[in-house]
């Protein structure tokens, strides 16, 4: 087997591995019931500094123990020892480019759906750039697919299986001409997008889901609304309608992937003036200045490699 990942390096199982032979039995739980947790975490290429600049490390690993308990693994494998194999993994890779790392924590073994160990893990990590639609802005289509709500699928874990729930909005969207979807919870209220965080703003207010919206509690929407707040632009965390995106001057997705991305419409109707608003781009400099390791604020989120 060969891939166009040949030459990369895969940390599984307490061993770092070429590419191909990074193998899951096709009988363990994650293979059939989807029992894994994962994180998705970037790492930003400093021509400057000759370093990698891994963003918040340590927040990301410390989601991935709280995925494991949500789904109550029979261990729980300690973000140090993840967050150093990490490291590793992205140092043994000699990256000289940006980068989007993944890893996992994940029932192995031949159990059936209630089990909950042998606990195995792996990281992978894979050159990955900025998409043009974080300059450009996208446009988002209100998914007829409600949000998993935490009476059946945590959606504060990031359980490998929950992402079935943003695949089903994600290609309708697609189909129907979007780009991305925005989903609402149980309630009827704003959750999220497919696998990013959203804000609005109104009246100078930038609005976004609480964490009781059914939302992945987005690790980028808390430095969003940290950078808000350094910017002195008031933010509130509250149920959001779905009318809301008529009213507001400016919406952007939040996420690791799609980092700061301007929302220009919303089923096919503008937001505010249907391109990329005045605090979106002060947002989306202040965050990549940030993630870049150019402004040099808050050095306790970045980890250099
Ligand atoms: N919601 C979902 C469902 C996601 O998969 C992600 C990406 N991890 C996010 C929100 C954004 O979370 P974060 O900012 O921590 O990447």
């Amino acid at each position: 087997m060969s891939s166009d990942r040949e030459g990369l390096i895969v940390y599984i199982n307490g061993e770092f591995v070429p590419w191909d032979q990074a193998r899951v039995h096709v009988f363990s739980p994650l293979a059939k019931y989807g029992a894994g947790v994962f994180e998705g975490i970037r790492g930003y290429w400093s021509e400057r500094r000759g370093k990698m600049l891994v963003f918040r490390l340590r927040e990301h690993m410390e989601r991935l123990e709280l995925s494991q308990r949500i789904m109550r693994f029979e261990e729980v494998v300690p973000a140090g020892e993840m967050a150093a194999t990490t490291l590793e993994l992205v140092r043994r890779n000699r990256f000289r480019t940006s980068v989007h790392i993944r890893p996992t924590v994940y029932v192995d073994g031949d159990g059936g759906s209630a089990a909950r160990g042998p606990v195995g893990t792996f990281v992978t990590a894979v050159p990955r750039g900025t998409p043009d639609r974080v300059r450009d802005g996208c446009t988002a289509q209100v998914s007829s697919w409600e949000r998993i709500g935490d009476r059946s699928m945590p959606p504060r874990a990031k359980a490998t299986a929950n992402y079935n729930n943003a695949r089903f909005a994600g290609i309708q969207a697609g189909i129907d001409g979007y780009d991305a979807a925005i989903m609402l919870n149980g309630r009827g209220k704003v959750a999220e997008g497919q696998g990013m965080c959203l804000f609005l703003v109104r009246d100078g207010v930038a609005v976004t889901p609480s964490i009781t919206s059914d939302i992945l509690e987005s690790i980028t929407r808390d430095t969003v609304l940290t950078l808000l707040r350094d910017m002195g632009i008031a933010t509130s965390e509250r149920d959001v309608d779905r009318s809301e995106f008529f009213l507001a001057s400016e919406a952007f997705f939040c996420g690791t992937g799609w980092e700061i991305t301007p929302i220009n419409a919303v089923d096919g109707a503008p937001v505010g003036a249907g391109r990329p608003g005045e605090v979106t781009r002060r947002v989306q400099k202040a965050y990549f200045d940030l993630v870049h390791g150019v402004s040099g604020d808050r050095p306790e989120w970045i980890s250099e490699v």
